[in-house]
């Protein structure tokens, strides 16, 4: 099938690279010149494992990038639209859907063959049908449903995992105002065999991306407040308790061979210094903002919110117990990005923690795998320093601050036992063993 993907971004991007190497021909569109550029060349903009390989191996066969958006759409039979869709402080932007769906439908007015227009971009219930359908007839003078389809098809890739999650999914959403839109996007995806896939109509399908992210949003929150209750009562290591809530063999069955499976939602349920990054956080504050325009108070949204915008801040209570003036104090910060497996710090918990360090002149050395280029454009200032290694971050410091959950951190207390001087090891993620490091302290201990 022919498709072209507006918005080259990280779903943009991935979703054109899968869809190439499963066979369809991909034009990637963006505004950004440069992105397109480095596309074209066989360099991925974003960090993703596998996807530059990808990338290369479909270029110019199956994928290209362009910025000409008139020629891509009018080529192709079926247009996904993966623009950003921030959130504004009040409630979702949806500007730059808008945008696109104005330019789609200059370029139906010119094309008689009928085309189908999928909104991918996460957009609350609502919009596929009252804002992007109208828009498409007004500009394009023609009518959804005889000349253009329109449909809804949410993206659950994770980021760190994008590529697999994409190849392999565990669910595909097709909403469609019609039949024969639901019908294209069985033909784009009829390559994907083994996922279930879930046919229903716009609004569901908007529905379904937002209610899932706020559920394990929602799980994440939940894990923080006990875990903040732990810490408070004394003598409970949150740990220790979800333990015993994951081994409910209502969330870990008991298969019968007796083995026990732990799914993979149980990782939600785990005390930590918050989520963040590009979705949750967005997401969940678009859906209580809708929540209220139907007058629908999102009540337990906004708590989850509310427990989630604190939790860094454990962090630095817990540092300031330890240090009551930060002035001058030697910090490692350990993670940048908002978690592992990608370089992308938007909505980090690391960007409130360095702050909050920056602001009390605290020396700051920070490290993260593969965030650094990101992390160097956000904190420009003479008291932080970015490491080029794990080994020299732990160096001469009187505290470390785990934020991000990379596998490399397990190493830190192989790396502090030999040094003269040990830190403090606040772990934000619970992810080392409280007895592996001389000075432990971690959230909900
Ligand atoms: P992004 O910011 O990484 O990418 C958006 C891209 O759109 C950018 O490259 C930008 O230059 C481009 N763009 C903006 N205006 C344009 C225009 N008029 N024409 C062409 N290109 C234009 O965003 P993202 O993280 O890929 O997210 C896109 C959507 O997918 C959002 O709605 C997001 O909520 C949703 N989503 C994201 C993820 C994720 O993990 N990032 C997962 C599922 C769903």
């Amino acid at each position: 099938m022919k498709i072209s993907i507006i918005g080259t971004g990280h779903v943009g991007l991935v979703s054109g690279v899968c869809l190439a190497e499963k066979g369809h021909q991909v034009i990637c569109v963006d505004v950004d010149q440069d992105k397109v550029n480095q596309i074209n060349q066989g360099t991925s903009p974003i960090y993703e494992k596998g996807l530059e390989d990808l990338l290369k191996k479909n270029l110019d066969s199956n994928l290209r990038a362009t910025t000409e958006f008139y020629r891509a759409v009018i080529e192709t039979d079926l247009s996904l639209i993966a623009v950003g869709t921030p959130f504004d402080g009040t409630e979702i932007d949806l500007s730059f859907v808008e945008t696109v769906s104005r330019h789609i439908g200059k370029v139906l007015k010119d094309k008689d063959a009928y085309h189908v227009v999928v909104v991918k971009s996460t957009v609350v219930p609502g919009t596929t049908d009252e804002v992007v359908l109208p828009i498409l007839e007004e500009t394009s003078g023609k009518t959804a449903g005889i000349d253009f389809g329109v449909g809804m098809n949410p993206e659950f890739l994770r980021e760190g995992e994008a590529v697999h999650d994409f190849m392999f999914p565990d669910r595909i959403v097709f909403g469609g105002m019609d039949q024969r839109t639901i019908d294209a996007l069985e033909e784009l995806y009829g390559v994907f065999d083994g996922a279930d896939k879930l046919r229903t109509n716009n609004k569901t399908a908007e529905m379904i991306k937002y209610a899932s992210n706020s559920l394990l949003a929602t799980m994440i929150s939940f894990s923080n407040e006990i875990a903040n209750l732990c810490s408070a009562i004394g003598d409970i290591d949150v740990v220790d308790v979800m333990e015993g809530v994951h081994l409910d063999k209502r969330l870990s069955p008991i298969l019968p061979d007796g083995e026990r499976i732990f799914p993979g939602f149980t990782t939600f349920l785990e005390a930590g210094c918050g989520f963040g990054g590009s979705c949750f956080p967005k997401d969940v504050k678009a859906l209580i903002a809708h929540g209220k325009r139907h007058d629908r108070p999102m009540r337990l949204l906004n708590e989850v919110m509310r427990i989630n915008e604190e939790q860094p801040r454990k962090v630095l209570s817990i540092l300031k117990n330890h240090f009551p003036r930060l002035e001058g104090l030697r910090v490692t910060v350990l993670g940048l990005a908002f978690k592992p497996g990608t370089d992308d710090m938007r909505g980090s918990p690391a960007i409130p923690i360095i702050k909050e360090l920056l602001a009390q002149n605290a020396l700051i050395k920070a490290y993260d795998p593969v965030a650094k280029s990101n992390a160097q454009g956000l904190f420009n200032d003479d008291n932080i320093s970015f490491c080029k290694d794990l080994d020299d971050a732990v160096q001469n410091v009187h505290a470390i601050l785990l934020i991000t959950r990379w596998e490399e951190f397990k190493k830190i207390p192989e790396l502090l036992r030999d040094l003269d001087q040990q830190p403090i090891v606040i772990d934000g993620r619970r992810m080392l063993d409280k007895r592996s490091v001389a000075r432990y302290e971690g959230i909900g201990l």
